[in-house]
Formats: structure tokens, sequence, C-alpha cells
């Protein structure tokens, strides 16, 4: 029996207009747009970690905002526990926002300098205390309404509680007690962010999405500031967070390993679009689609043997302006055929890989053939395409 998801994303679209040139004004054309999300689907279960991986440009950090709803979208939805997030409205809104936090790339600009640490982790919670009292006020009118216009004789409704505003003195108590499972030390409530190392102001940031106790975190290159054994530290904290109050995170990254450290599942996202998702261990490690191959090969690694490879795909990077039809990384694509760049490649699972999804129309083809091949093998920029795999037989390797 499958779980429903905590988050699904159906056809998800993000465009964002561009401004009519004077030509396109006289001619009459129609406003152009960038396509930073299309028709993406993906979904996150309770307490799991999905990867979310691809180049700069790829619309990684647009889709964490569209499930954050700091984008509005463009079409397609999300579900959250099968609740139309982008349908809510007013104190229904706040008090989703709970339930979704974001942790930023960049700590210093996302914390506000003149604000202490007490300040700035206790603000969600004091922003939840303030939507729960309004809920709960308009919940009592209407049990009021209710008791008014019972029948008579009936017993009338209780009416629920209404628990008194939190003081400071309890703001500060709740996030002294979160520190110090961040990491942070019990005794710094009345500092400021400056006074925080990079890691240190992470950490910060990490509590106050943590201090409402939400169900999903979009971690948006949470640890891409940070040095390497910061980061360590920082994901052993998510890590052991995640076991301990079951949130998911939603982790927006460069990093491979990274991902590799902490994920359950990984997306990997090439110009608006998904090509691959699946466990950590079936992506990684044994990639299918072409893009995923040459973003894993290239992937620095400890070992002498390849320091000297060098990452190589031929042909242009298409433009997010009205993209044309058919598969997005067909310009790039060693295999690519004719059909390629004709018909959008969807989604789909093959038999050789349950549970991975790839959208290649020569995935069966290409499965096989490893990422170092591929380097070794691909055209420098300025070569010729590779002649094209018939459709039938096995792929060609560059
Ligand atoms: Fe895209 Fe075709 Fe290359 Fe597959 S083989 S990645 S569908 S261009």
């Amino acid at each position: 029996m499958s779980l429903s998801p905590l988050v699904e994303i159906v056809d998800l679209e993000k465009q964002f207009p561009l401004a009519r040139t004077a030509s396109e004004f006289l001619h009459g054309r129609p406003r152009r747009a960038i396509h930073a999300v299309d028709k993406l689907s993906l979904s996150v279960q309770a307490g799991e970690t999905v990867g979310l991986i691809g180049e700069s440009g790829s619309g990684k950090t647009t889709l964490g905002w569209l499930v954050a709803r700091l984008h509005e979208p463009t079409g397609g939805k999300i579900l959250f526990e099968g609740q139309d997030a982008h349908a809510l409205a007013g104190a229904e809104l706040r008090h989703w926002r709970r339930n979704v936090q974001v942790v930023f790339q960049d700590p210093v600009g996302s914390l506000d300098p003149r604000l202490k640490v007490w300040q700035i982790v206790g603000e969600p919670i004091r922003a939840q205390d303030r939507t729960d009292r309004v809920i709960l006020r308009r919940e009592r009118r209407r049990t009021r309404r209710a008791n008014a216009r019972r029948a008579a004789g009936a017993p009338p409704a209780s009416l629920p509680p209404m628990p008194p505003r939190l003081t400071r003195r309890e703001v500060r108590s709740r996030v002294r007690a979160l520190l110090p499972s961040v990491g942070l030390p019990q005794d710094c409530l009345d500092q400021y962010a400056h006074e925080f190392s990079g890691g240190g102001r992470q950490r910060l940031a990490l509590a106050r999405a943590l201090s409402v106790n939400p169900k999903l975190v979009i971690l948006d290159e949470p640890t891409s500031a940070l040095d390497v054994a910061v980061q360590a530290q920082i994901l052993n904290r998510m890590v052991e967070l995640q076991r301990t109050t079951g949130v998911a995170y939603l982790l927006i990254t460069h990093n491979v390993a990274a991902v590799r450290y902490v994920a359950d599942r990984v997306a990997v996202m090439y110009l608006g679009q998904l090509v691959e998702v699946g466990t950590v261990r079936g992506v990684l490690e044994k990639p299918i689609h072409p893009y995923t191959k040459a973003l894993l090969a290239a992937v620095p690694v400890a070992d002498a043997r390849r320091r000297r490879t060098r990452f190589r795909i031929g042909g242009d990077v298409p433009s997010l302006i009205d993209p044309p039809p058919g598969c997005r990384f067909a310009p790039r694509c060693p295999f690519a055929i004719d059909r390629c760049r004709v018909e959008d490649p969807h989604l789909r699972e093959i038999p050789a890989a349950p549970g991975q999804l790839v959208a290649c129309h020569l995935a069966e083809q290409v499965r096989e053939v490893v990422p170092t091949s591929l380097l070794e093998n691909a055209p420098a920029p300025s070569a010729p395409a590779p002649a094209p795999p018939t459709g039938s037989g096995a792929p060609g390797r560059g």
C-alpha cells in the first residue's frame, strides 16, 4: 500500500513574462516569457529527503520558492496533504505556512541584523501564535452563532478555550530549549546575527525554520557558503533532527556529496524540467539520462588518473525564452536522434530500472553507457555533432 505524499507537485509551470520590445509591439507579436519551470511533477513523502540537483539556471530555486508559495505558479498545482496550497488565503494561508519553512542560501541576507537571536528564532513562534488566535476567535464566533440558532432545549456546544497570548518570557524559553538541537549554546539569546560565523548563522536559520515544527523544510543551498567541516556538522544536525521530528526536506543543491549523504531520493533538473528521479543509489550510482551521466561525471574526484579528463558536452544550451519542442538536452546530447528534436520525452519507468523515472526516448539504449565513456568520447564544443544512433540499434558514444 503506497502512502499518500506530503507534497504532490502536478504539472507545475512558472513563466516570467518579458517586456515587449518596440519591434514586437509594432508587429503585434505576443509577449514572450521565460519558462523557468515547465510541466514538472514530483512528490515528497513525509519524513523523506529529496535532493534536487542540476546546473545553475535549471530552475531548482524557482521550484523551491513555488513550493513555499514565494512565487505564484502559472499553471499546475501543488497539493500539500491533499490540499491545493495555492488556493489558500488569509488566516488559513498563515496557518499553512507553519508547515512549510525555508532555509535560504545566504544566512547574512536572510537574518535581520537588528534583531537578537531570541527575536530571530522566536519570530515565527509569535507569528503562529497570532494566527492560531485569529483562527480560534473565528471558531468561537461560529460556535456562538450556532448556539444562538440551536433548537429549544438542545444543549449549547462548548466554546474552544482561548489560551493566553505568548509572553516574551515564554518565547525566550522556547528558543532557549531549541538552540542546542541545532548546535548553538543556550546563552546566546541576546547576541546579534553578525556576532556568529557563517556556520553559526546557518544554524540560526535552521533553528528559525524548525521553531514551529514544520512538516517540510526547503533547504536552498544551505551549505554552499560554508567550509567543508561546518557543512558536515550542519548536515549531521539535519539528519538528527529529521530522525527526532520526522520533518521532510527538499534539498536544493549543487553538492552531489551532500545529496548522497542525506537524501533518500534524487531529482535531476535541466532547463525547468525533471530529467531523472529515483533513489540516491539508483540515480547517483547508475544514472540513465545522458545529462545526469554528464553532470555526475563532472563532479571532481580525488583520483589522479581522472584529473586530466575534461568535461565536455557539445552544443549550446537552448534558451528558456519560448523553448522549442522536443528534448531540451537535444542540442548537447551525443545520442540525439530526429525524434528527440520534435517530441518531448516524458518521465517514465523502464523495466531494467524499476522505481527510476527517466525523461529520455533512448533510455533503454543509453542506460549501459557509463559516465566515463561519455566524458572521454564526448566531442569538444567546436567539433561537429556525433553521428546519431538509429532508434533501434545501440547508441553511439559520440
Ligand atoms: Fe534527449 Fe534524445 Fe538525448 Fe534522450 S537521447 S537525452 S531524449 S536528446
